[in-house]
């Protein structure tokens, strides 16, 4: 074996949690993380920039051209993670704003903005070692991860974990709204003809509906150690 890092997929339902227990894998295992819906978010945002996105509406045409003059990448921040960065600017608290959220799952349903954001993925995920976080990590971007999880938990439960985390941030946002806003993704990220939310065949999943953070990262450090000893691997 040449090469001791895996790679590793985290998929699951808008505000499952996942982003966050991915990031605390990875940094506690010393794993790159990626989060892909911040992706999706960044070209969203940017169509809305560019009028070409607006109140679920896009103008799809446009926005497969202009994708080539779109460079997203990540940016790490002393005690905050890491940044979303898109053509150079600092977007990572615009894109997780509700208006962003409304018109995320119209963008992502766009086979040529699935194309390329996939293709930028699989390009992080070269060198492996790498926790990537997302709807189809485990299925299209990298179907040969050596790991696995789909994280559920009831539509109720993650709108009222993104009503506090939106809280916390400072954006403003009704509890109704925000559920009505992951019930609509959760439909449209399900319903989709290209790569659709779905768990893999050889996804593990976990329901953290009752579970702690330090539970539910507990949970992951012992399933990373475990996929390495089945692939006789070591961390
Ligand atoms: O993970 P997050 O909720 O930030 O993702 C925002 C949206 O981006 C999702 O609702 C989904 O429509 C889309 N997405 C996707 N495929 C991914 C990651 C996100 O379609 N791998």
């Amino acid at each position: 074996m040449s090469n001791d890092k895996i790679i590793i997929a985290i998929d699951g339902y808008s505000s499952s949690g996942k982003s966050s227990m991915a990031r605390a894998l990875a940094a506690a295992i010393g794993y790159r993380y990626v989060d892909s819906g911040a992706m999706y978010r960044a070209v969203t945002l940017w169509g809305m920039n560019h009028g070409m996105v607006a109140d679920g509406a896009v103008d799809t045409e446009s926005l497969i051209e202009a994708l080539p003059d779109i460079t997203i990448d990540f940016m790490p921040i002393p005690g905050e993670g890491q940044h979303t960065m898109l053509n150079g600017e600092d977007v990572e608290l615009e894109i997780r704003s509700l208006k962003v959220s409304d018109n995320v799952s119209q963008v992502a349903v766009i086979p040529a903005v699935r194309h390329h954001l996939v293709e930028l993925q699989q390009r992080f995920g070269r060198e492996k070692g790498i926790v990537m976080d997302g709807r189809d990590i485990g299925t299209t971007v990298f179907p040969e991860a050596e790991m696995k999880i789909f994280v559920d938990a009831s539509a109720e439960t993650r709108a009222k974990r993104r009503f506090l985390e939106l809280q916390e941030k400072g954006i403003e946002a009704s509890y109704d709204d925000v559920l009505a806003n992951v019930k609509q993704r959760d439909h449209i990220d399900t319903t989709r003809a290209e790569s659709p939310l779905v768990k893999a065949a050889d996804a593990v999943s976990l329901d953290n509906s009752d579970m702690t953070i330090a539970e539910q990262n507990a949970w992951l450090i012992d399933m990373y150690r475990r996929t390495l000893d089945a692939h006789g691997m070591k961390a």
